[in-house]
Formats: structure tokens, C-alpha cells, sequence
């Protein structure tokens, strides 16, 4: 790894078109650099920033991408009132090592014409965000896909706070012989427990105050199974707190960690707590390796 630039004052660069984000990376490749993506939808939080930091760890150049996926959005879902805030994105950005932000617009990436889908299978179908989202992973694996070819990353940071993604994209990288190590991210979150979300920023202060009862419920669940208790009845006792505060549960779930797929005793490999529900308009999602 080259460290000259460290000592030189980065330049925080937008760029919006793919020509001149090609220039850029054929900059920095010809100074013999390693990049490092972090895709992002904006909003940035501290959940964002941390897979920042860990990206500028792990290569030269750090690369942010800010582009609110329209492909992974139902037509029900959030898509127009998703919050897009690219002044304090940008603000935010210049505080850390980032080089580039990448903010294509939608004709960018979905130009006229387009009619190719990246459609993943494997994690992608193992009913949990797919069955209450069908279109979202087609979208992301897409997107991503566009993403890791356009800026040729060497790293790219995901977070476990979207676990299911974070496996679907590990396959993708594999499956499409990409040249990028697919790195994950602890989950950030707040000092009640609550994963940073972008879309917390939807809750009333009432949900908010309820909003950490998930994390609560996949410590405990995770805890009981760890000390013993059958799979079955921790996940049924989870449920049931779950509903019983006020949320909307799409799934309490416990699945092998590595491939998602359901698991029937304690006694399997290691195991990874899943959890998605609404509360109010919101969908939270959360999760904790038991
Ligand atoms: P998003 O902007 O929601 O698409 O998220 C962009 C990236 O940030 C994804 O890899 C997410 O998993 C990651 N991320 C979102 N929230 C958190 C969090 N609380 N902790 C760690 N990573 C996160």
C-alpha cells in the first residue's frame, strides 16, 4: 500500500459522470493505489461512517457511492419520500478520508433503453426479505453489480446490519468472477440498542421509544438458545414480545449464518437471529449472530 498521500491534504471529489470517474480511477490505479468502495443510499449515519473508516484501512483510496436505488423499491414502498440529504452527506464525508463521492443520477445508471437484470438466487430466495420484498434483491444485486464494475474497487464494505444483502452480494462478487473483496461491517448502533437506520428518521418520538424492544428481543432470544433453550420456543416467546409491543412482525427467524437457510436444532453450525417488522409506516430490519 502506498502511504505518500497520507501526508498530502485529501480533496473530497464529486463526480457525477462515468467518464470522469473512469479518469479518476485510472489516476489513481496509474500512482499504483488500491480503492476501496462503501455503497450507500445517503442519509449517511454513524453506521455509514464506520464502514468509511474500515475502507480507509484497507486501501488507498476510498470511493463512496451515493445513489438511491430505484430498482429496489416496490412501487408501494418509500422510494419518493426516502430522505436524500446530499449537502450534510457531503459534509459529513469531507471529516473522513474519503476521496470521491460517486453520485450518479438515475439516467446515469439506468439510461434509456436498459434491460439487463442481475438476478441472484442462493441466499437471495431463502424466505426472508425476498418474500416480503420480492423486487429488492434483483434491484441491489443489479445496482451493486454496476457499482463494482464502474468503480473496480479492490474492497467493497457492507454492513451486517443488512445481513441478507451482505451474503447475497458475497455470492454475487463470487458468482460474477469480480475482482473486489466483499468485506463486512459490525452493526452500529444506538446506546438503547437500536441499529442506525436512515430510516429511523421516520419514527414519532412513541415508536422510537418502542423501536429497540427488536434488539432487546434478539439479545434474549439469542442468549436462551446459547444457553440451551429449544430453538422453537425462544423464537415463539420472541414473537409474541414482539407483537405484543406494538409492531407489525414480518419474521423472528434463526438460520445458519453462512447460507440462511432455516435451521432445525441448536445443536447446527453457527446461527444468525433475523428479524424485520413495521411499526407504524416504518420496516425496521435487525439482527445478532447467537
Ligand atoms: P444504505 O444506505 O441503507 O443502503 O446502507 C449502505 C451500507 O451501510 C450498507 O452496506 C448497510 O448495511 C450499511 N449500514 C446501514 N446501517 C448500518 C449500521 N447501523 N451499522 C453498520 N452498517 C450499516
Amino acid at each position: 500500500m502506498n502511504t505518500n498521500h497520507k501526508s498530502q491534504k485529501r480533496q473530497l471529489r464529486v463526480l457525477t459522470a462515468i467518464p470522469k470517474l473512469k479518469r479518476a480511477i485510472a489516476e489513481i490505479r496509474a500512482r499504483g493505489e488500491t480503492i476501496a468502495l462503501v455503497p450507500t443510499m445517503g442519509a449517511l449515519h454513524e453506521g455509514h461512517l464506520s464502514l468509511v473508516r474500515l475502507a480507509a484501512k484497507r486501501a488507498d483510496r476510498v470511493i463512496v457511492s451515493i445513489f438511491v436505488n430505484p430498482t429496489q423499491f416496490a412501487p408501494h414502498e418509500d422510494l419518493n419520500t426516502y430522505p436524500r440529504t446530499f449537502a450534510a452527506d457531503q459534509a459529513a464525508l469531507e471529516e473522513t478520508a474519503t476521496d470521491i463521492i460517486w453520485a450518479p443520477s438515475v439516467a446515469t445508471m439506468y439510461p434509456e433503453g436498459f434491460a439487463t437484470r442481475v438476478v441472484p438466487e442462493g441466499a437471495a430466495t431463502v424466505g426472508l426479505e425476498d418474500k416480503f420484498r420480492p423486487h429488492f434483491f434483483a434491484g441491489v444485486a443489479t445496482v451493486v453489480a454496476k457499482l463494482l464494475i464502474q468503480c473496480e474497487p479492490d474492497v467493497a464494505l457492507f454492513g451486517e446490519k443488512d445481513y441478507q444483502q451482505l451474503k447475497v452480494v458475497t455470492q454475487l462478487a463470487r458468482d460474477l468472477s469480480l475482482p473486489t473483496k466483499i468485506v463486512a461491517g459490525p452493526i452500529i448502533r444506538e446506546p438503547d440498542g437500536l441499529a442506525l437506520s436512515s430510516r429511523n428518521r421516520y419514527l414519532s418520538p412513541p415508536e422510537r421509544a418502542t423501536a429497540p424492544v427488536l434488539h432487546r428481543v434478539l439479545k434474549e432470544c439469542a442468549a436462551a438458545i446459547a444457553a440451551g433453550k429449544p430453538l422453537g420456543s425462544a423464537l415463539r416467546h420472541g414473537r409474541e414480545t414482539i407483537t405484543k409491543t406494538g409492531f407489525a412482525l414480518d419474521y423472528l427467524e434463526a438460520r445458519d449464518a453462512e447460507t440462511l437457510v432455516p435451521v432445525g436444532t441448536s445443536s447446527s453450525g453457527k446461527i444468525r437471529l433475523l428479524v424485520a417488522a413495521r411499526i407504524g409506516t416504518t420496516r425496521l430490519i435487525d439482527n445478532v449472530g447467537v
